[in-house]
C-alpha cells in the first residue's frame, strides 16, 4: 500500500498546535512586510492532526531501508554499520550546543577534536595536512583539484590545464575536473583491469596538472603498479591526487602518500563510519604533502605547542580560500573522531582485513555461478556480471537488484564501473557477520536459479514493495517534485 501525501490527509480546520490568545497588541502584517512582497493568498497548508501526522511521518520512516535495517552491500558506498557510540559522542551537549561564532576560548575542545582528527588522518594517509572543511568527497575532490591548480599557477605553470582519469574512475573525478576548469583526458584500463601504464605515460605532457587515480579501484583491484605510475607523472611535472574515498581495504595497512599521492580526499561517511545517504551531512577531508600546504583552505586548526591551545590560523596568503561556511561538518567530525579512537590503530588495521576478508569470502560464494570479469584476489568489493544464460534469456542486472528487495536485501551498485557491461558491484564491509553473508550469498544463487526457470519471476520483480517498477525515463525528463493543488498552476 502506498502512503498518501501528507496533503490528502486531514480536513479543513484540523489543527497539531494548541497556542494561547496573543495578550499583547497585534500588529499588522503590512507594517512589518511591504505590501507588494506578501502573498495575495494565503499558503495552502496540510490541516491535520497531531496524532495523524505522528502516523504519517512514523509509517514513512518505516519504507525507507537503511544500514540499521538490513544488508546494504553497495559498492563503493561503503554502506557499514554506524555505531551508535558516535552519535551519543556528537550529541554531548558541549558539541551539539555550539555557536561557530564563539570565542576560540570558549571553544577549546571542539577545536582539539578537529585538530587531532587532522593529525590522525595525515597518519593514517601519510599525509602531511588535512582540512576538514569539504563537506562530500566530490567536494574535497574540488578542493584539491583547486590546490593543485593553484600550486602550478604558483610556480608560472599556468598550461597545466588537463587532469588524466582511468576510464574505470568514480564519475566525481572527470566531472571534478570539469568543473575546476580543467581538460579531461580518460585513458584505459588495461586487460588486468588496472592502469595500463604506457597509455598513461602517451598521455602525460607538458599540459597534465594531475591524474586522479583510486587506489584500491572501481574495481576493487589494488594497482600494484604504483610507485612506476607515481614516478611517471612526477616526471611529467604533474600531481597524482588519490580519490580515497575507499580507504576501506588498506586502512592501517598502506599509505597513500607512502605510494606517491601528493593529495587525497577521504569520505569519513564511508570509511569511518559517519552516517550517509538521503543527501544527509558528509565529510570529506583532505590530505596533502607538505608543499601543497600553503594552499589549503582557511582557516586551518592549529595547535600551539608551547601554550597547549588551538586557534584558527587565517593567515595564509596563498590558500584557495573557504571551501565550505565556517569549519566544516563538526558533528560528522566528532562521529568519524569518536570511531577512530574507540577502535584505534590496531582496530583500524583489523577493519580492512576484514573488509578484504568479507568481500573474498562473498566473492568465493557466488563464483562459479555469476560470473567474474576480473578474477584475481579482490580487495574491500568485487565486479559480477549476471550468470551464463541470462542475457540470452532478455535478463539484465537490474532484475537480479530489483529481486533481491524481495529477499529483503538493498540491492548491490549496478552498472558501475562503466567498463564493465551489466556490472553488479558488491562490497559487504567489515560490520556484516558470517551468517548475513552466506544468507546474501544464498539469496544471489537462489536468483540465478530462479533466472533460469521462470525469468519472468525476475522481470516483474520487486513483488513485496508499495511500488515496484517505476518509468524512470519520465521521472528523469519530467520530474514532477511538487504537490499541486488541483486546479492551480505552477
Ligand atoms: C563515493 C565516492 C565519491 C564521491 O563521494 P561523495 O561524498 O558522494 O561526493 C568519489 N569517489 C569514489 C571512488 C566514491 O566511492
Amino acid at each position: 500500500m502506498t502512503e498518501p501525501l501528507i496533503f490528502e490527509l486531514g480536513a479543513p480546520g484540523r489543527t497539531s498546535s494548541f497556542m494561547p490568545e496573543c495578550d499583547v497588541p497585534v500588529r499588522e502584517t503590512e507594517e512589518l512586510i511591504p505590501g507588494n512582497l506578501l502573498r495575495k493568498k494565503p499558503p495552502r497548508l496540510p490541516e491535520a492532526g497531531e496524532q495523524e501526522v505522528a502516523r504519517h511521518f512514523t509509517r514513512l520512516s518505516s519504507l525507507n531501508y537503511g544500514v540499521d535495517t538490513g544488508f546494504y552491500p553497495l559498492g563503493s558506498c561503503t554502506m557499514k554499520y554506524n555505531p551508535k557510540v558516535n552519535e551519543y559522542a556528537a550529541r554531548l551537549p558541549g558539541f551539539a550546543r555550539l555557536h561557530p561564532y564563539q570565542a576560540e576560548d570558549q571553544v577549546q575542545g571542539a577545536l582539539r577534536l578537529m585538530y587531532e582528527t587532522q593529525r590522525y588522518l595525515a597518519e593514517i594517509t601519510g599525509m602531511d595536512e588535512f582540512t576538514l572543511q569539504p563537506a562530500a568527497g566530490a567536494h574535497g575532490e574540488f578542493t584539491g583539484l583547486l590546490m593543485i591548480k593553484a600550486y602550478h599557477d604558483h610556480r608560472g605553470e599556468t598550461g597545466r590545464r588537463r587532469v588524466i582519469v582511468p576510464d574505470s574512475s568514480h564519475g566525481t573525478n572527470p566531472a571534478t575536473a570539469a568543473l575546476c576548469g580543467m581538460e579531461v583526458r580518460q585513458i584505459e584500463s588495461g586487460p588486468d583491469g588496472t592502469v595500463d601504464l604506457d597509455a598513461l605515460r602517451a598521455a602525460l605532457g607538458p599540459d597534465t596538472a594531475a591524474v586522479m587515480l583510486t587506489n584500491p579501484n572501481t574495481l576493487g583491484l589494488f594497482e600494484r603498479d604504483i610507485l612506476a605510475i607515481a614516478g611517471a607523472v612526477h616526471r611529467a611535472g604533474a600531481l597524482l591526487y588519490c580519490d580515497g574515498a575507499n580507504m576501506n581495504a588498506v586502512l592501517g595497512i598502506s599509505r597513500p602518500g607512502d605510494m606517491g599521492f601528493d593529495a587525497i580526499h577521504l569520505n569519513l561517511h564511508k570509511t569511518f563510519s559517519t552516517p550517509h545517504g538521503g543527501g544527509g551531512p558528509g565529510a570529506g577531508p583532505v590530505g596533502v604533502k607538505s608543499f601543497l600546504a600553503p594552499f589549503l583552505p582557511f582557516p586551518a586548526v592549529r595547535l600551539d605547542p608551547d601554550s597547549g591551545t588551538c586557534f584558527l590560523d587565517y593567515n595564509r596568503p596563498l590558500s584557495i580560500g573557504k571551501v565550505r561556511s565556517f569549519y566544516g561538518n563538526f558533528g560528522v567530525v566528532a562521529r568519524a573522531y569518536t570511531y577512530i579512537r574507540a577502535l584505534g590503530g590496531e582496530g583500524l588495521r583489523e577493519v580492512a582485513e576484514n573488509a578484504v576478508i568479507n568481500a573474498n569470502y562473498l566473492l568465493s560464494l557466488v563464483r562459479g555461478t555469476y560470473r567474474i570479469p576480473f578474477d584475481r584476489r579482490c580487495m574491500h568489493e568485487f565486479v559480477a556480471v549476471p550468470p551464463a544464460g541470462f542475457r540470452e534469456g532478455g535478463l539484465h542486472t537490474a532484475d537480479i537488484a530489483k529481486r533481491l528487495m524481495d529477499y529483503g536485501y538493498h540491492p548491490p551498485t549496478v552498472y558501475f564501473p562503466l567498463i564493465v557491461e551489466e556490472a553488479l558491484m558488491v562490497e559487504p564491509t567489515e560490520t556484516e557477520s558470517r551468517a548475513t553473508l552466506d544468507a546474501f550469498a544464498g539469496a544471489l544463487l537462489e536468483i540465478a536459479r530462479e533466472g533460469r526457470e521462470n525469468p519472468q519471476l525476475l522481470k516483474d520483480a520487486p513483488h513485496g514493495t508499495p511500488v515496484a517498477r517505476l518509468d524512470e525515463v519520465t521521472a528523469a525528463r519530467r520530474p514532477v517534485l511538487r504537490w499541486q493543488p488541483e486546479g492551480e498552476e505552477g
